[in-house]
C-alpha cells in the first residue's frame, strides 16, 4: 500500500465543512442512456452523500427522464446541445468545470470508459485536481482503491484535492435498480465553449451479440485457434450455444483472427461475466487484468501447465479443436 500524500489538517477541515456532493456523467448515444455509465451512479453512492447525474447533447431530455427512476439519484442536470453528442472534450470538459462550480460538487464521477477516459483528465486540468483513474473500490470520501501494473499491485491513493476527479472500473462497481428513482430533473449551465475538433465520423462494429463489456457470459479464443477461419468457425456456434458475448486475446487480434474491439486485458476491455469461457488462451498476466474478476472461469488448453489453469475454476485439459464442438453440441442439445 502507498499513500501519494497525507490529507493536511485544513483539507481534512474543509472537506469536513463541505458536504460530500457528487456528481456522475451519464454517457448517451442517440438519446438513449448508456446504461454501463451507471457504474458512476454505484460508484457515487458508495461515496455517500448527495448524488447528481448529468448529461448533454441533443434530445437528452429523455435520457434525463430515464436516469431519473435510477435509484439512489436525487437530481438529474441535462443540458440540450447537438455540441455535445459526441463527448469532445474540449467543449465537453468546460460544460461539466460550469457545472460543477454552480453546484459545488465535492467529487465529479464518470466511468473508466472511451468517454471518461477522453474527458475527465480535462477536467481534472481544469479545475487544478489530480484525476484518480479506474478504481475498484472507495475506502473513504478522499481514499481509493485502483489497480496498476496489469492488476499485479492494488494502490490505495489519498487526495487532498478540493473536487476529486475519479474514472472507475465498471465492473467494480454494478450497475443498481434502474426504476423505483424519482429524482429532480433540471436544465443545466451551457457555456458554449468553442471547440477547435470537428467530429468527422465513426465506424462501429455492428453485432447481435451481448455486449462484451457488461455480458453475463463471455466466450474468448486465443492464438489455439491457429486462424481466423477457424475462430470464426468455432467461436460464434459456442457463444449462440451460450447466449455469450465473444472476446478474443491479444494474440488473437493481432493475428487477425478477431476484431480489436473484442480484445480482453490490460489494453482492451476489462469484464467480469458471470461465465468466462475462453479456449487456447495461455492466460498471461495481460490477459488476465482484463478477466480475473469474472464469477467463474473455465479454460480449455492442451497444455496442462498453461498458466489459465492457475486462476481457472473449471479447466479441460485438450485438443480445443475437439473439445470446443463437443462442446458446442452438448450445449445446443440441452
Ligand atoms: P499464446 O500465449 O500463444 O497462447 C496460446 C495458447 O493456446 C497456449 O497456452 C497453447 O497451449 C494453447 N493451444 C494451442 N493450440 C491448442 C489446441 N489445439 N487446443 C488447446 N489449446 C491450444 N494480451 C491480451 O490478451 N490482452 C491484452 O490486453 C494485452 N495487453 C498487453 C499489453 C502489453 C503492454 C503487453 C506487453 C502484452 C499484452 N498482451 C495482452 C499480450 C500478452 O502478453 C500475451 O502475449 C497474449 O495474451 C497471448 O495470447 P494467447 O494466450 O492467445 O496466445
Amino acid at each position: 500500500q502507498f499513500r501519494l500524500s497525507q490529507p493536511t489538517a485544513l483539507s481534512h477541515k474543509s472537506s469536513l465543512a463541505r458536504l460530500l456532493s457528487t456528481l456522475a456523467l451519464l454517457e448517451q448515444r442517440e438519446g438513449k442512456l448508456n446504461v454501463s455509465s451507471l457504474a458512476a451512479v454505484t460508484a457515487a453512492q458508495k461515496l455517500g452523500g448527495s448524488v447528481t447525474g448529468f448529461v448533454a447533447g441533443s434530445g437528452v431530455k429523455a435520457v434525463a427522464d430515464e436516469a431519473a427512476k435510477v435509484k439512489g439519484i436525487e437530481k438529474v442536470i441535462y443540458v440540450e446541445n447537438g455540441a455535445y453528442d459526441k463527448g469532445l472534450p474540449e467543449n465537453f470538459a468546460p460544460l461539466v468545470v460550469e457545472n460543477i462550480k454552480k453546484g459545488g460538487y465535492t467529487h465529479v464521477l464518470a466511468g473508466h470508459s472511451a468517454f471518461g477516459k477522453n474527458v475527465m483528465p480535462r477536467v481534472a486540468a481544469l479545475l487544478d485536481s489530480q484525476q484518480i483513474s479506474d478504481i475498484t473500490n472507495i475506502e473513504g470520501e478522499d481514499t481509493f482503491v485502483r489497480p496498476i501494473y496489469a492488476g499485479n499491485a492494488i494502490l490505495t491513493v489519498q487526495s487532498t484535492d478540493n473536487i476529486k476527479v475519479v474514472t472507475v472500473r465498471g465492473t467494480a462497481f454494478p450497475v443498481g435498480e434502474q426504476e423505483g428513482g424519482s429524482a429532480e430533473v433540471v436544465e443545466g449551465v451551457d457555456p458554449k465553449a468553442e471547440c477547435a475538433t470537428e467530429w468527422i465520423s465513426e465506424d462501429l462494429a455492428k453485432s447481435d451479440r451481448p455486449d462484451l463489456a457488461t455480458a453475463g457470459r463471455v466466450v474468448s479464443g486465443g492464438r489455439g485457434l491457429k486462424s481466423k477461419e477457424e475462430f470464426d468457425r468455432l467461436m460464434p456456434p459456442l457463444a449462440d450455444a451460450l447466449g455469450a458475448a465473444i472476446g478474443a486475446s491479444r494474440a488473437a487480434v493481432d493475428s487477425g483472427f478477431a476484431d480489436n474491439s473484442l480484445q480482453v486485458g490490460q489494453t482492451g476491455k476489462n469484464v467480469a461475466p458471470q461465465l468466462y469461457l475462453c479456449a487456447g488462451i495461455s492466460g498471461a498476466i495481460q490477459h488476465l487484468a482484463g478477466m480475473k474478476d469474472s464469477k467463474v472461469i473455465a479454460a480449455i488448453n492442451k497444455d496442462p501447465d498453461a498458466p489459465i489453469f492457475q486462476v481457472a475454476d473449471v479447466g479441460l485439459v485438450g485438443d480445443l479443436f475437439e473439445k470446443v464442438p463437443e462442446l458446442t453440441e452438448k450445449l445446443k442439445a440441452q
